[in-house]
């Protein structure tokens, strides 16, 4: 192997929204694999909200940041790892990993289903999407849904995975017409707004104006306090993330009717899709076929090259994304 290996470092703390400036693109040469482990070269790699939480302590500095990384065995010496295996590990945003058996999660073969659907509606935005709906909402056929972030990676699969699973009506709201235009016209929701426009309970109260049975939170903030304004008795909110507030950790707290999660009977409730990773198998078993038909679509917005893989993770802050943004080889 002739190339050098590139790693991204986190070199600073953002205040607010990160910039190219806070990290660095390191190059050493292509790691050897030792006795028991493999070299993963990088085909895909995530890029999630969830980074931007840990730049503010989490990450080390001058060290690799971690992530979903989804490659190919290259060389190895580890019997259970044989070359040309397909994998996703964590050890993130660098284009080569050496990796041990028990790090991974070998990718299974499913004919007809494209690699990158692996990070994507298969990988761990689909799995927390199907947990939301599933094991937390324990969605119901005929119920109606908002959901906040909609135009994202976990907000299309809930979208799409919610029709398939028999709701009722799907509202959604995201943060341009453009993606207003693309729930409707593509992922299926039947109504969505653009919360940049006016308040959020006055757009969700003329997007759904009979109420909604069930919330899925991306956002928090406006959304989670309008919401809960929206819910039926025995509405459910289930809690997936707070993306209004990673780069604004100075926004104020929400309001919301205290009296009303009692006198409706409301359930708040919020996860970790890693406590969930058994529901993997099944949610195999959900989707695949679905891919398979055409019934079940995988959004993304893929970026071309590892040395822009900082340039997607800003632009998914600021909304450019549509779908699982995702970066691949070139
Ligand atoms: P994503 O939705 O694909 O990308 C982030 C999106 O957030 C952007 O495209 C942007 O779209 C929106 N956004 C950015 N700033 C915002 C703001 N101030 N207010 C409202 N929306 C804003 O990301 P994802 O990976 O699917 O994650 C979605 C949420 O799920 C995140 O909160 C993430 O932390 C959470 N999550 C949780 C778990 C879990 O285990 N609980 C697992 C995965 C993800 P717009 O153009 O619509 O603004």
């Amino acid at each position: 192997m002739t190339e050098n290996a590139l790693t991204v470092h986190q070199t600073a703390r953002p205040t607010g929204f990160p910039t190219a400036a806070h990290f660095r693109l390191v190059e050493s040469p292509v790691p050897e694999p030792a006795p028991g482990t493999a070299l993963v070269a990088g085909l895909y790699w995530s890029v999630d909200p969830y980074h931007r939480e840990m730049m503010d302590g989490d990450f080390a500095l001058d060290a690799p940041l971690e992530g979903r990384t989804l490659g190919r065995v290259v060389a190895s010496r580890a019997p259970s790892l044989p070359e040309g295996q397909l994998v996703v590990h964590r050890r993130g945003w660098r284009t080569h990993a050496v990796v041990r058996p028990e790090e991974v999660r070998r990718i299974p073969h499913h004919p007809g289903v494209p690699l990158s659907a692996y990070l994507s509606v298969l990988g761990g935005t689909g799995l927390t999407a199907y947990v939301a709906l599933t094991r937390i909402a324990r969605l119901r056929e005929g119920e109606d849904l908002f959901v906040s972030g909609a135009a994202g990676g976990v907000g299309t699969a809930t979208g799409r995975f919610a029709r398939l699973l028999g709701a009722g009506r799907l509202t959604g709201s995201t943060g341009s017409p453009e993606k207003v235009g693309y729930l409707t016209g593509q992922v299926g929701y039947d109504a969505a707004f653009d919360y940049r426009t006016a308040p959020v309970a006055d757009l969700l109260a003329g997007a759904a104006p009979d109420g909604i049975d069930l919330f899925v939170d991306n956002v928090g903030g406006d959304h989670l306090g309008a919401a809960i304004g929206a819910l039926r008795e025995r509405g459910r909110v289930v809690r997936v993330g707070t993306i209004s507030q990673y780069n604004t950790p100075d926004a104020p707290a929400v309001v919301f009717d205290h009296a009303g999660v009692v006198e409706r009977s409301l359930r708040i409730e919020g996860f970790l899709v890693r406590d969930h990773q058994d529901a993997q198998e099944e949610l195999y078993d959900f989707a695949v076929p679905h891919l398979r038909s055409g019934a079940l679509v995988a959004d993304e917005t893929v970026v071309d090259g590892f040395e822009r893989i900082v340039e997607a993770f800003l632009l998914m802050l600021h909304g450019g994304n549509t779908g699982k943004i995702l970066v691949r080889a070139v």
